[in-house]
This record gives C-alpha cells, sequence and structure tokens, in this order.
C-alpha cells in the first residue's frame, strides 16, 4: 500500500498532509513520549522481553522499524512535524534457549472509517490492541517454553518432539530447565 492509497482509505481523505498526526496514537500511551520509550518500558516491565515494531509512512514507501531503532524517530511530537505516520505497531518475541519465534502480532493503528467496515483506531482502540497483542505473545511465550524445556526426569514429550515441562516432576518440580 503507498500512502495515498492508504490516506484515501482514512478520514485524511481529501485533507492536507499537515492534518495527517499521530494524535490518536501519542494519547493511546499517555505515559510515554516517543515508540522509543513505548519499546523500553515494554521490554522491562514484561517477562518474556517483547520486541515491539512500528510501520512508519513518511509520504513515501512504509518501512518497519524494531525496538531500539525507534528511538530515532524521536517524539511524537517530532514525529509529527517530520510527518512519519504509525501506521501499524507489532508485538513479537523469541524464546531463549530454541529458535522458536512466538507470533508477532500487528497492531493496526490507521484510522481507518468504520463505515468502511473497519473499526476506527482511536486511542482506547490501539491502547486496547496493544495490550492485548501483548499478553497474546506472553502466553504464547510461555506455552513453547513449557513444550520446549523440560528437564531429563519430566519424561514427556512436547508438541514439537522436545522434552516438555511435567509440573509433577520431583526433580525440577515443574520448574523445567534454564536455557
Ligand atoms: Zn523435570
Amino acid at each position: 500500500m503507498t500512502y495515498d492509497q492508504w490516506k484515501t482509505a482514512s478520514p485524511y481523505d481529501g485533507l492536507g498532509d499537515d492534518d495527517v498526526t499521530n494524535y490518536e496514537c501519542n494519547k493511546a500511551f499517555p505515559d510515554y513520549e516517543s515508540l522509543g520509550e513505548l519499546y523500553r518500558c515494554t521490554y522491562k516491565y514484561t517477562a518474556c522481553g517483547p520486541s515491539v515494531g512500528a510501520l512508519i509512512f513518511n509520504r513515501d514507501e512504509p518501512k518497519w522499524l524494531y525496538c531500539e531503532d525507534l528511538y530515532q524517530l524521536g517524539s511524537f511530537d517530532e514525529m509529527d512535524e517530520r510527518g512519519d505516520i504509525v501506521v501499524k505497531l507489532s508485538v513479537g518475541s523469541i524464546v531463549e534457549g530454541c529458535n522458536f519465534d512466538a507470533q508477532t502480532i500487528e497492531i493496526d493503528c490507521s484510522p481507518y472509517d468504520s463505515t468502511n467496515g473497519r473499526e476506527e483506531a482511536d486511542a482506547d482502540v490501539i491502547n486496547r490492541r496493544f495490550y492485548t497483542a501483548l499478553s497474546d505473545v506472553e502466553a504464547a511465550v510461555d506455552y513453547i517454553w513449557s513444550q520446549t524445556h523440560g528437564c531429563e526426569d519430566c519424561d514427556i514429550e512436547g508438541e514439537w518432539g522436545h522434552d516438555a515441562i511435567n509440573s509433577e516432576c520431583k526433580t525440577c518440580h515443574g520448574e523445567g530447565i534454564i536455557c
């Protein structure tokens, strides 16, 4: 999708480029001044250490930025001044000690008009989608961990043929092995 196609499908259709801002996305995360801060705090305070990404339009082809690279964008205000618009956010995680990637969930931040059959992404909707995605990723990480980190005495085969954690195991007491 190009910037023009995206804009035409949104309530910004017909408005000037200066009217396209990150107002709702900024309001969705009132504790953070930038996407970099959103990433850092999400990473710090979520056990699975999730990655956070953002799909950015700048009147041009969209580009994805992830984690520390989000700091390049500066504050939401600076993004508005440059015309960098958040179209999507993403939350994902890699399970440590094995190559399983928990699902990456994309969160639509475009203010599509609800008359197009899509929910308009105002601040509350963006906030709810982001934190729902975060808990879904956490649950996926917990599940993958439980299916792949059993100790030698757990004696259960997990979904992908690895040792799964047996909560009744006398050796690891349901903790599994730490990679
Ligand atoms: Zn065990």
